[in-house]
């Protein structure tokens, strides 16, 4: 059995991994893709100490980092399928792969991230990168001075018009419900700014560009019926961030009503010898430099159960 599982092959995971490893634990790391959401990244140019990455170059440099540290071992394109929990404390935890293995360890980190919710019309996947947005934080410096919409006018679209309206020339929030579901405060803070547009009840129905750039996108008016459109530079899609575990749904597991991971601050779930980090947790405001710090935290948080019940 390994001492220390993670499952997911992120930054989180992969911090993890980094951590057990140079105290010289036997860990594995089962991860469906190496790199999580790494992999769909551009330009990175908030991690601290380096100014400008790409998502695929991050992925390699974690891949060597890992592969120089003879206590991982890493399982890429295995995929978690189910979590059964050990029977009690100290006891070896199970996790059942999609590809009909079953893997045993003393303790798991659980690392296995999230993903955007995506509108789904035309135009989303392919420019994607090339104006469609999903992360403020990230990209809005990208749209400096130019027109944007959000998509979603809950907490977390309301928030983004909100930090974008300070960088970019004007934002127009598309929310598809009746009115803005984001809390007073949001709503009025996003009322007193001049160049900020809201409006409700639209469909967005696609996103046009130009072969290389968004150039703009169209809605339905759900009132009238009608069609409209509008030209901008960027669109922001913010309609939810779903966490991936939905495998762990019928565990023991704690998982919030939005289906993250319950962890403590030193990442501990809910059950012994079951930690987590990242973007699957109830962590706010999911980040890179997040992530990675809250695997590091984790493991160290693996690496004290672990000798508090004799393994390490
Ligand atoms: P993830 O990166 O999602 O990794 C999860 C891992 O778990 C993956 O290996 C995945 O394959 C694996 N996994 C999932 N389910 C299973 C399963 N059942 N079994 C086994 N493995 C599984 N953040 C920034 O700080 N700066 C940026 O500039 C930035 N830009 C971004 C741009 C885009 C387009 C996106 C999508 C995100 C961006 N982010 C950015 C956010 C950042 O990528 C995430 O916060 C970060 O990757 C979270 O790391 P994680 O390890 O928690 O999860």
């Amino acid at each position: 059995p390994f001492e220390v599982l993670i499952v997911g092959g992120g930054p989180g995971g992969v911090a993890a991994a980094i951590y057990t490893a140079r105290k010289g634990i036997r860990t594995g790391i089962a991860a469906e893709r190496f790199g999580g959401q790494l992999n769909d990244t551009l330009g990175i140019e908030n991690l601290p100490g380096t100014e400008y990455t790409e998502g695929p170059k991050l992925t390699e440099s974690l891949g060597r980092q890992i592969a120089a540290l003879e206590a991982i071992d890493l399982m890429n394109l295995a995929k978690a399928q189910k979590l059964v929990p050990a029977g009690e404390p100290g006891g070896l935890h199970e996790l059942h792969l999609e590809n009909g293995a079953v893997l045993k360890a003393r303790s798991l980190i659980l690392s296995t991230g999230a993903r955007w919710r995506t509108l789904g019309v035309p135009g989303e996947d392919e420019y994607r990168n090339k104006g469609v947005a999903y992360c403020p934080h990230c990209d809005g410096p990208l749209f400096k001075g130019k027109r944007v919409a959000v998509i979603g006018g809950g907490n977390s679209g309301v928030e983004a018009a909100i930090d974008l309206a300070n960088i970019v020339g004007h934002v127009t929030v598309v929310e598809f419900d009746t009115a803005l579901r984001a809390d007073k405060v949001l709503q009025d803070k996003l009322e007193s700014l001049a160049n900020v547009d809201v409006l409700v009840n639209a469909q967005t129905t696609s996103i046009e560009g130009d072969g290389n750039r968004v150039s703009g996108t169209s809605y339905k008016d759900r009132a009238s019926g009608e069609e409209r459109k509008f030209a901008l530079e960027g669109v922001f899609v913010q309609i939810g961030l779903v966490p991936n575990t939905e495998w762990l749904e019928n565990s023991d597991l704690e998982l919030s009503p939005h289906g993250e991971i319950v962890i403590d601050s030193q990442g501990k779930t809910n059950l012994p010898g079951i930690f987590a980090a990242g973007d699957c947790t109830t962590v706010p405001y999911k980040q890179i430099v997040v992530a990675m710090g809250a695997g590091s935290k984790a493991a160290l948080s693996a690496f004290d159960y672990l000798i508090r019940n004799n393994e390490a």
